[in-house]
């Protein structure tokens, strides 16, 4: 059977039904398929559906369904009595004077998200947001004194490169050269503690019939969730970044404080196992420059002993300030003397150039107003009541 179960309360006539339609976006193809056949179609319709539904969201980027040519004209108006392919909404979209961008999308529930775009010539990384905030409370980072948390589901992952791929331009999935070439999970929250969405995304990201972005294009970083960091190498394979930050686990419980239930040691035997690092694959260390708190000679030298037997380079973080952050950038000297030491003990360890700093786009930066909107509403609310 190739219909869908005509929905008697079809969503023209009754709005409400709108809030409980399906968003396609962030389904795998037997997802799709799953949902046509819960209603109605047999079980080879359904795959043949959900194949083509699956070009046309992740290949072409179509966000309606009318434009689905290849579809039936009859399927094509009876799906939107059942599902949505809607894209959330861009509340502010600011670009920097180095050609950063910088999106602030709003889901359904009002809650809302940064992605950053940081364009190289003919290439550019996608900085993507994993939660709303983050649940952890590095003393360093702008998300992680959010209040409000929440984790965003699969399509809410995938939608941030889909609206990303509409500004840009990047429609269909180009076979060259592309201006979002990576994807860096790298933005708000932490994506190993919202790990099944993060590579239910992922896989989708990666599936070739769709966006078809290899994993070595994907690196995704984690402030040391040692249990899940396995699971992510055996299953997404992709590339991994280690928010270290210091060498003692002193002054990491500080800085990230995660540290005190996985500590440096057995962060670092989680990295010895990561199933897909080698010489070729390097885990990239990222350590965030701070005035007086890690960035001495003795602790670049710590450094380099801790990493050895890793197939490792580091990355050199100058810390972007924000509004009332308690820590200073080491200064010029002191991040090219301490690269200069574990450059000499043979790791690459390139000092990362802020992008995006006066739109507060650069690492750490990223903060959304969820609550200070959702504060306000009350407000408005109470007081017109
Ligand atoms: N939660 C993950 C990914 C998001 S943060 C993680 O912590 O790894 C991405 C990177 O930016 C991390 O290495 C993080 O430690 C770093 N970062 C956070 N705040 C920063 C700041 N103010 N200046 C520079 N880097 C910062
Ligand atoms: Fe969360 Fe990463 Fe920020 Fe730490 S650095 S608070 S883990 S987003």
């Amino acid at each position: 059977m190739d219909h869908l179960i005509p929905d008697v309360e079809a969503v023209d006539r009754n709005p409400e039904l709108l809030a409980i339609r399906k968003n396609l976006i962030g389904m795998t193809r037997a997802d799709m398929a799953e949902a046509l056949q819960e209603n109605g179609l047999d079980a080879k319709a359904a795959k043949m559906r959900a194949r083509q539904l699956f070009h046309w969201l992740y290949y072409r980027g179509t966000s309606d369904f009318a434009d689905m040519t290849s579809i039936s004209k009859e399927m094509r108006s009876e799906l939107p009595d059942h599902f949505t392919v809607a894209r959330p909404e861009i509340t502010s979209l600011q670009q920097s004077t180095d050609g950063t961008r910088k999106w602030l999308v709003k889901f359904p529930d009002g809650q809302e998200v940064e992605s950053v775009h940081i364009p190289e010539e003919d290439r550019g990384a996608l900085c993507v947001s994993s939660q709303v905030g983050c649940t952890l409370t590095c003393s360093f980072c702008h998300t992680g004194t959010m209040k409000l948390v929440r984790n965003l589901t699969a399509g809410e992952i995938i939608a941030q490169m889909l609206v990303a791929r509409d500004t840009i331009g990047e429609w269909p999935s180009p076979k060259g050269e592309r201006m979002i070439s990576n994807i860096v999970m790298m933005g708000m929250g932490e994506p190993l503690l919202n790990y099944d969405n993060v590579a239910k995304a992922l896989k989708i990201i990666m599936d070739g019939e769709g966006i078809s972005l290899s994993k070595r294009r994907i690196t995704l970083s984690t402030s040391g969730v040692v249990p899940k960091i396995h699971q992510c190498g055996e299953e997404l394979g992709v590339n991994l970044a280690i928010s270290l930050h210091a060498v003692s686990n002193d002054v990491r419980d500080v800085l990230v404080p995660i540290n005190k239930r996985y500590p440096i040691k057995e962060l670092l035997q989680a990295c010895k196992d990561y199933p897909s690092s080698n010489n070729a694959r390097r885990i990239t260390f990222e350590y965030v420059m701070l005035d007086g708190v890690n960035d001495s000679p003795a602790e670049a030298r710590e450094l380099v002993r801790l990493l050895k037997d890793i197939p490792a380079k580091v990355n050199l973080i100058p810390f972007n300030p924000w509004p009332g952050s308690q820590y200073k950038c080491s200064s010029n000297n002191a991040i090219h003397r301490f690269a200069k030491i574990v450059n000499d003990a043979g790791y690459s360890s390139p000092v990362r150039v802020p992008r995006g700093r006066d739109i507060m786009a650069a690492c750490g930066q990223l903060k959304s107003e969820s609550t200070k909107i959702r504060a306000s509403e009350r407000k408005a609310a109470a007081a017109a009541s």
